[in-house]
């Protein structure tokens, strides 16, 4: 079966790594390409669109005798950027070298949507008990945009589910939680002015170093805030600076200043803490002092993304089912986000597992093993026999 199904494979990823779908850019000709395929073996499909109608969710599904039984099996379809001249070879042309594939999007997530679209026939070609239902989303890896559409739209549709299979990078492992992840800018204006006399100006630079020393102090909080019961590592919700810009020398008082940083909250509280906390003290502590000699002067903390934390269930239907598939019974989690807690939020029990290893993700010359394919293969062939029984 492997053996028929896999060039088809090495096909289809060949073609979709074709399609520059950088997060923010248009899906569109992807999108179309696999509700082509999906709709000639008699998937029914529907599509949700951004503002402007330039990318696109497209969910379909292949009916079984029990409609609101089926699995979902989702996956991204933007990639993050990739600079040709840093590749040994053309990131947007899959190259095929020692059993594995080169190209961006091959491990995160090409390969799966490229599997789960090769066996779509397979599925098709018997009678199903439940359905199978194939997400296929644009902008996670800029704060998952896409999904909150299509889930909105299941919740309009009153579709029930089985569970859902999220095919990102874990080597085929059952992932059974992740912590948030939320980034953001904060940008400090100020008013520049001769550094000879601080007074005359408003330095942004000394507001967003005050502003980070609230930030740190978060951080220790946020560990003291820890629970016994988490699995993660650390154990507790983390916060970073990973950028601070801004000034032009000693003698110029700085007028702009931003700060790059980001919290991996353990739970949504978390996550809200220090949301309240630190635009409190944005808006009630420095901004009154800053606009105190001029109105102009402003705080203003742009949201990168915020993607909810996947939590582990006891029992969960989902990492079950994965593990009776791949017959790998372990169950771990990890630190990157996923749109995974946005489906276990919409009450649909979700696991992550999918070919590839996070450690080829977002990297040049990103690559994905013929090992690893076969294996998610044999997964989706073991979930056919288990829907028509
Ligand atoms: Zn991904």
């Amino acid at each position: 079966m492997i053996d028929k199904i896999f060039p088809e494979t090495l096909k289809i990823l060949s073609d979709l790594i074709k399609f520059q779908t950088t997060s923010g850019d248009s899906n569109l000709k992807l999108i179309e390409y696999c509700e082509k395929k999906l709709n000639k073996v008699g998937a029914k499909s529907f599509k949700t669109f951004n503002n402007s109608g330039s990318q696109a969710n497209l969910f379909s599904t292949i009916e079984g005798e029990n409609s609101n039984q089926g699995i979902i099996l989702s996956g991204h379809t933007d990639v993050v950027p990739a600079l040709s001249d840093e590749w040994a070879s053309d990131p947007y042309i899959a190259k095929e070298k020692d059993n594995k594939v080169y190209g961006r999007g091959t491990c995160d997530m090409k390969g799966f949507i490229a599997c789960t679209l090769a066996v779509a026939p397979l599925f098709a070609s018997k009678k199903l008990k439940k359905s199978i239902h194939f997400s296929y989303t644009f902008d996670e890896e800029t704060g998952c945009l896409g999904a909150p559409l299509v889930l909105a739209d299941l919740k309009k549709r009153n579709i029930e589910f089985l569970g859902c299979i999220i095919g990102e990078p874990t080597n085929m492992k059952p992932i059974t939680a992740h912590k948030g992840y939320n980034e953001y800018i904060t940008y400090f204006t100020g008013l520049s002015g001769h550094a000879s006399n601080p007074e005359s100006g408003i330095s942004a630079i000394e507001y967003a170093i005050r502003y980070s020393n609230k930030l740190l102090e978060l951080r220790e909080e946020l560990k003291k805030r820890k629970s016994s019961k988490s699995i993660f590592s650390p154990s507790y919700s983390t916060l970073q600076i990973g950028k601070i810009s801004g000034g032009l020398g000693a003698n110029v008082i700085a007028d702009q200043c931003s700060i790059e940083w980001e919290v991996r909250p353990i739970n949504n509280e978390d996550g809200n803490f220090v949301t309240e906390k630190i635009d409190a003290f944005a808006s009630n502590i420095l901004l009154p002092e800053m606009q105190k000699n001029n109105q102009k002067a402003n705080i203003k903390k742009k949201i990168i993304g915020e993607v909810v934390g996947f939590d582990k269930k006891e029992n969960s239907d989902a990492v079950n089912l994965v593990c009776n598939l791949t017959g790998d019974n372990s169950r771990s989690s990890m630190s990157f986000g996923t749109e995974a807690g946005l489906f276990q939020n919409s009450g649909i029990s979700t696991v992550i597992c999918g070919p590839g290893s996070i450690e080829q993700a977002h990297t040049v010359d990103e690559f994905i093993t013929y090992d690893q394919l076969k294996k998610c293969l044999r997964m989706l062939i073991s979930l056919k026999e288990k829907m028509i029984n």
